[in-house]
């Protein structure tokens, strides 16, 4: 799914101050531009951080029990967390105090009492700054040609669901997919054509993965891969069949095709049951050793462990 075509939905802001009236201010200020979140203490913080994801926090950096400082430097450790932005709010101006801010990985400092109009500009510098982060990021990820997951997506989701699987006791099964005699085809059409074949293909795989864990990535020229945790070597032959059908069901005319007037593909399957000790690499190796026997008995075919 080509994911910067959602509209975007309100900035996550959470609001962290012992004192419920800077929160109510605060509140105020944002609650119609933002989703506005509340935690009174650094603890409920943290959990609320975990659960919701904010774009920002604003951090009063004096609490009792775990101060700001400390809640920053908890959420700047965690790989899930550390991508928030945090501006602290501090009672009074202290150069020592910001500096030591700037180094725990706050973006920015706001002293109370609040102004409104610093407080918004600076608030909405940042959620525009993390916006263009996270676009930034999914562009990285993400195809230019086709709009589907890069390759890059899939070894980082394939190691993430290698552990989770792991963890889980459950099968990863995976299938890498290449179009038959693609060359053949760009020499035929032309390579227009030939990116809006690749297109329409990617397009058809990202559709009939209907799973939300299930992903479907472009791996190299005219490959593709896809990956679906937990599930089992039957099920992952029964969506290659999906695929493979509604890729027929395209009828895309390939006169120079020595096995079909229209183009088709070649799949291999792996599944293996993940442990954490064991390379997730095996995974690709094997399906790719299918992929090479589906295309040594013919092409236009699945192979599967
Ligand atoms: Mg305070």
């Amino acid at each position: 799914m080509n994911t910067t075509d959602k509209p975007r939905s309100l900035p996550k802001l959470l609001i962290v101050d012992d004192q419920p009236i800077n929160i109510r201010v605060a509140h105020e200020l944002f609650r119609h531009d933002c989703e506005v979140y509340m935690a009174t203490n650094g603890e409920q913080a943290l959990a609320k951080a975990r659960a919701l994801l904010p774009d920002l926090i604003l951090l009063d950096v004096v609490m009792p029990g775990m101060s700001g400082h400390e809640v920053c430097q908890r959420i700047k450790a965690d790989p899930l967390l550390a991508d928030i932005a945090i501006i602290f709010v501090t009672a009074h101006y202290d150069e020592a105090d910001e500096v030591r801010g700037f180094e725990l990985g706050a973006v920015d400092f706001i002293h109370k009492p609040i102004n409104p109009t610093i407080t918004r500009v600076r608030v909405h510098n940042q959620l525009l700054l993390k916006q263009q982060r996270d676009q930034l990021r999914s562009i990285a990820l993400m195809d230019g040609l086709t709009g589907i997951a890069n390759r890059r997506k899939f070894e980082t989701a394939l190691n993430r669901n290698w552990l989770q699987c792991a963890r889980d006791r459950k099968p990863l099964s995976m299938f890498m997919i290449d179009v038959d005699y693609f060359k053949k085809y760009n020499d035929h059409y032309g390579h227009q054509e030939g990116d809006n074949c690749l297109k329409q293909i990617a397009q058809t795989i990202d559709t009939t993965l209907v799973r939300p864990s299930d992903l479907g990535a472009r791996f190299g020229g005219e490959e593709f891969a896809c990956l679906l945790p937990g599930t089992d070597r039957q099920g992952a032959l029964y969506v290659a069949a999906k695929i493979e059908q509604a890729i027929r069901a395209l009828a895309i005319p390939h006169q120079a095709s020595d096995v079909a007037n229209q183009v088709t593909v070649s799949i291999g399957c792996s599944t293996l049951s993940p442990t954490p000790q064991s390379d997730a690499q095996q995974l690709i190796a094997q399906a790719d050793e299918h992929l090479y026997n589906a295309k040594n008995n013919g092409r236009n075919q699945i192979s599967a462990d």
